[in-house]
């Protein structure tokens, strides 16, 4: 893999598969703009054109459960790693402009405090004064933005959750700034899922969630593990979230890293065996289904060919739409992407959208 798409891939919040912007936040908009279809000038003339699946009028989402702003600091660090453009500064008003556009109410806008704390580049890493004081910078950037429009934007603070202090950030964001959940990355974060003492160590941190009541969102797909799979996601599961009675996570990017390949199938497939929507544990969880679909090329993700599509309904429907967010990764048009390759009914995608986040965020 060349460099700069390795730096990418660690780094984003699509980390994963998309490259460099994508699930940064996103993404640069004038980046990435050009890539996707306007909403109006969304193509039938497509493999789905006729569908009885997809309404001609796709009742936008009341709620984008995975949005991001970026501060100039962490976009300009971010883009001497990985080249410029690869993120950009984005603010609160143009999140609320973006979700005007696209008729969505409110988002829950995580912030991307873990970049200034990242284990997956070394090269990256900042001396440990510094590191701390850009993370709780980059947090009280997101907790500002998010002031400014109360009604709109909910905000998540983040943090690597192997460092010592990662517990008192997150008391810090949420007793000063009121901030309502925590983002977790497991791959910037380089999370070991299969060691006692990570396991141990995350239980604790994660039953301090669950004491204050945070929900968590959690991009659990590790990528710096070449065979991680659907046993650590289990392991996750069982022995950190399972624990705590009161914990609810949501898994985004569906337990993926941006796209559709098939050990994220597998993932999927094995959170719904592992928690099904009826079972203690199911009914405190959720994904969302940012940067998974895609009627256009983003990024190094190609469009949702036919076969990922059936894969992904097949997927979503044993999932359950009763607990499936739907999440833009604030990609410019990603309604207008998910609409084209929306692979279950109207009356899902209805339960999809109506989601407002209340039962997430604990009411
Ligand atoms: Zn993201």
């Amino acid at each position: 893999m060349r460099r700069r798409d390795f730096l990418g891939r660690a780094l984003g919040a699509t980390a994963g598969l998309v490259g460099a912007a994508g699930g940064l936040s996103g993404a640069a908009a004038g980046s990435t703009a050009g890539l996707a279809p306007s909403r109006r000038s969304l193509s039938r003339a497509t493999p789905l054109d006729g569908d009885p699946g997809v309404a001609a009028q796709f009742p936008p989402p009341r709620l984008d459960a995975h949005a991001h702003v970026n501060s100039v600091n962490t976009a300009e660090r971010v883009n001497r790693l990985t080249g410029a453009g690869t993120l950009e500064p984005l603010a609160g008003a143009d999140l609320v402009e973006r979700m005007g556009a696209d008729g969505i109410e409110r988002a829950l806008v995580l912030s991307t405090a873990y970049l200034s704390a990242m284990d997956a580049v070394e090269e990256a890493r900042l001396p440990e004064a510094e590191e701390r004081a850009a993370v709780e910078l980059e947090n009280d950037f997101c907790a500002a933005e998010c002031a400014r429009f109360p009604e709109r934007l909910i905000p998540f603070c983040s943090v690597n959750p192997k460092r010592p202090w990662a517990r008192e950030e997150v008391d810090r964001c949420v007793d000063l700034h009121g901030m309502r959940g925590v983002k977790f990355h497991f791959w910037n974060s380089v999370v070991d899922l299969r060691g006692r003492q990570s396991l141990d160590a995350l239980a604790v941190l994660f039953g301090h969630l669950a004491d204050r009541g945070l929900p968590a969102v959690i991009h659990v797909f590790n990528g710096s593990v070449s065979d991680f799979g659907p046993d650590d996601v289990e392991r996750f599961l069982v022995e950190v979230v399972r624990p705590h009675p009161g914990l609810r996570v949501s898994f985004a990017h569906a337990g993926g890293a941006g796209g559709l390949h098939p050990r994220i199938a597998q993932i999927f497939r094995r959170l719904t065996e592992v928690a099904p929507l009826d079972s203690d544990l199911g009914r405190r969880l959720w994904i969302d289904i940012s940067a998974v679909m895609f009627t256009s090329r983003f990024k190094t993700i190609p469009p949702t060919a036919e076969a990922s599509r059936a894969l992904m309904g097949e997927l979503l429907s044993a999932w359950g739409a009763e607990r499936t967010l739907w999440g833009s990764d604030t990609i410019p048009d990603y309604v207008s992407q998910t609409e084209g390759v929306w692979p279950l009914s109207d009356a899902e995608w209805a339960i999809v959208a109506a989601h407002d986040g209340a039962r997430f965020l604990g009411g």
